[in-house]
């Protein structure tokens, strides 16, 4: 550690980035597990924030503790002992506290070791929640601090963070790293935020903030303290955006020169007519490809709408200009589909198309149809084919991430589903051009996205939305199941089948959990093929499963092979079935509604009516008035806003991979926030360079970024 520190002090390095170790032997022990925990260093350890504060600055009289106050106590101690608990076995520390006014008794649980720092006679703090036990006032497991040490109190005495933490690591001893943290760093840490900001934004500064959200002195400060990196957040969100912004308008991309007539003629081929909004979204995109300047635009819309085939017609223009288009999927079934959906789509052109995926090398043209490369040389024959720009389009999973793939001359960047994507990874791709210019980049998803939202997240001139669906599609009929219509409903789908239509089960769960009454694949694919469907043919996919069994699963259903299909949410982005008609969704009450919606959006592409039925695993009123805005809407983006509104940014779409970014304190639903800051991004980012803090608080944030 001594060494460490001369290192820093020798090297100019700043503490900040200093790694935990530099805290001592605590450091040093725990450096390992926090890692998991994306801490890496002294910074981010201050910025990993408590998410309560426990009040114990009370100092409370024995005599005046009542049942459920949280406080501390101030006394001396007059007994202390280890026993083993009759009942568990497991060692119970019992002591006896008393001060000026009275005595009361402490336990602790399985720390043996506590008879060893506390002592008859010692005087302690003791912080925790008094209990009665037969009229006497207990303290169960309280944190305790010995009185009289040089140091500030930290456990006692004084408002507690409490963080989120691995179970190996104690509050204890995070804080204790924190509070060493704290000392030593403040001393280099700058405030970033400039003076005239703070001034009418009223906000605490850096110094007075990073103190008081991990040790403040009364609650109002922690608020104030959390007001202030609120800020932080949804400002460095948007500085990032719009540096990103300024960042690819200075580099040169090849501009595509738009052949109107090469569009009409695809048009014409297609056998449906292009809804306004895909041939709007259209319109922006060649829009930005004629340009010299790489595009980056979102194209937003719900499963279903159609975006495909406006990706299509975009890749064609570059094509058409001599360039060539890569598409990346993030399941291998996904790319699949794409794969022989583009080659359906273009099959009167003279083009060639190639699918990349970790199993399987495929290739398309109009010459050779589909074609399989299996062998090792094939497969490299195919890669040098793409590297020679031979190959026009090239579909594929992370499996184009690989180094040996490389580009001739890419024009453009398509990223299904983007959110399954890092930064790191876009960047990776579009980095891949052996030519000196940057492809332009359209990214896709499905997730409805409020507007107000996505403007914040994407910016105003970068957003396409295709926010209606194609004509002729049935509505999809949605139905809360009660527990006692379940079988009703299995009779239901049962006629159904009969009829030749298919049904996808989504279960919540992979495995049983404890969890009770939630279902999960496994026990429902078991339980549906011996007892209620049993005449019936059924599949089971779900994310744990080898590609290669998900991808025969999903065969068997898409050539009716399986007449039902019991799966997790993985089917979320992988399937268009058309004959599957009929939805049954457990544990409805578990996903999203935005998420919900878009289960739904793998059925009713049919002109066959379809069902989707919500059973859920509570008969909670709560619950059931929110998934009745799934039966009455059908429209993405407000069941998203809905959600935005009951359940916070963090739950709408699933926990993780939502596409949204993973705001600590800020909420994005706090619009006056979000304004506020966008104003001051916008401003900040004419003249960064001027805001030196700025920039190195930025360059980190966007470092952050790149990692996962
Ligand atoms: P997503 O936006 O979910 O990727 P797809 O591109 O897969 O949607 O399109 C879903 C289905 O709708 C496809 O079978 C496609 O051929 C069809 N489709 C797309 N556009 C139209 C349209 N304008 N009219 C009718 N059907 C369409
Ligand atoms: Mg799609």
């Amino acid at each position: 550690v001594r060494f460490l520190a001369g290192a820093v002090k020798r090297q100019g390095m700043n503490m900040l980035d200093a790694p935990l170790s530099i805290l001592g032997a605590w450091g040093t022990r725990y450096e390992k597990i926090l890692k998991k925990r994306s801490i890496r260093n002294v910074r981010d350890l201050l910025l990993y924030f408590p998410y309560r504060i426990d009040d114990f600055s009370a100092i409370v009289p024995i005599a005046d503790v009542r049942p459920g106050m949280r406080m501390t106590v101030s006394g001396t101690i007059q007994l202390i002992a280890n026993r083993r608990s009759p009942r568990t076995r497991k060692i119970i520390t019992e002591a006896l506290v008393a001060d000026d006014t009275g005595s009361m008794s402490v336990l602790w649980f399985n720390q043996p070791f506590l008879t060893k720092n506390l002592k008859m006679g010692d005087r302690v703090n003791l912080a925790g929640k008094a209990s009665d036990q037969f009229l006497d006032m207990q303290l169960v497991s309280p944190a305790y601090e010995k009185i009289g040490s040089v140091r500030e109190s930290v456990h006692t005495g004084r408002c507690v963070p409490v963080y989120s933490l691995p179970d190996s690591v104690s509050q204890k001893i995070f804080r204790t790293l924190m509070m060493h943290a704290l000392e030593r760093s403040m001393s280099t840490l700058r405030e970033w935020i400039p003076a005239p900001i703070l001034k009418s934004e009223h906000l605490m500064g850096i110094h007075d903030a990073m103190r008081a959200i991990h040790f403040p002195d009364t609650l109002l400060a922690w608020e104030q303290a959390r007001d202030r990196f609120k800020f932080d957040e949804l400002l460095f969100l948007q500085l990032a955006q719009a540096r990103l912004r300024k960042d690819l308008a200075l580099v040169p991309a090849q501009p595509i020169t738009i052949n109107a007539q090469l569009y009409d003629s695809f048009v014409r081929t297609l056998p449906f007519i292009l809804t306004r909004s895909q041939q709007k979204a259209i319109q922006e995109i060649m829009h930005d490809l004629q340009k010299g300047s790489p595009m980056n635009r979102l194209l937003e819309g719900d499963v279903g709408c159609g975006k495909t085939v406006v990706v299509a017609c975009a890749m064609l223009q570059v094509i058409a200009s001599g360039m060539q288009a890569a598409y990346m999927a993030p399941t291998e079934i996904l790319a699949r589909q794409h794969f022989h959906t583009l080659c359906d789509l273009y099959k009167n052109h003279a083009l060639s198309i190639a699918l990349v995926t970790s199993s399987s090398y495929m290739t398309w043209s109009q010459e050779l149809g589909i074609r399989n490369h299996e062998s090792r040389k094939e497969k490299q024959t195919l890669i040098r084919s793409i590297a020679e720009g031979i190959v026009d389009v090239i579909i594929g999973t992370h499996a184009l991430l690989q180094e040996t793939i490389v580009f001739k001359n890419l024009g453009l960047v398509i990223i299904d589903e983007q959110h399954r994507f890092g930064v790191r990874q876009r960047k990776i791709l579009r980095e891949k051009n052996t030519s000196s210019c940057t492809p332009h980049l359209l990214s896709m998803t499905a997730t409805p996205i409020p507007r107000s939202l996505a403007l914040t997240l994407y910016g105003d001139l970068e957003l396409s939305i295709i926010d209606e669906m194609p004509l002729g599609r049935k509505k999809i009929i949605t139905k809360i199941v009660p527990a006692r219509y379940r079988e009703w409903t299995y009779g239901f789908v049962k006629k159904l089948i009969a009829k030749g239509r298919q049904a996808l089960i989504i279960c919540p769960l992979i495995d049983e959990s404890d969890a009770l009454g939630v279902r999960s694949v496994h026990q429902e694919y078991e339980r549906l093929k011996e007892s209620v469907f049993s005449e019936i043919s059924i599949g089971m996919m779900h994310g744990k499963m080898k590609s290669f069994d998900k991808e025969a699963a999903m065969r068997d259903f898409a050539a009716n092979a399986t007449s039902i299909l019991v799966a997790t949410s993985v089917i979320e982005v992988g399937i268009d079935v058309p004959n599957a008609t009929i939805m049954m969704i457990e544990g409805a009450e578990r996903f999203g509604l935005a998420q919900l919606h878009q289960f739904r959006g793998r059925i009713g592409r049919s002109h066959h009516q379809s069902y989707c039925f919500l059973l859920p695993s509570t008969e909670n009123q709560g619950e059931k008035t929110r998934l009745k805005a799934v039966v009455s809407s059908t429209n993405g983006f407000e069941l998203a806003e809905k959600d935005l509104e009951l359940r916070g940014s963090g739950e709408v779409f699933g926990t993780r991979q939502s596409g949204l970014p993973d705001l600590k304190l800020a909420s994005l639903t706090d619009h006056t926030l979000i304004q506020t800051t966008r104003k001051y991004a916008n401003e900040i980012i004419q003249v960064l360079e001027t805001y030196p803090n700025i920039v190195d608080r930025l360059d980190e944030y966007q470092k952050g970024e790149l990692r996962d």
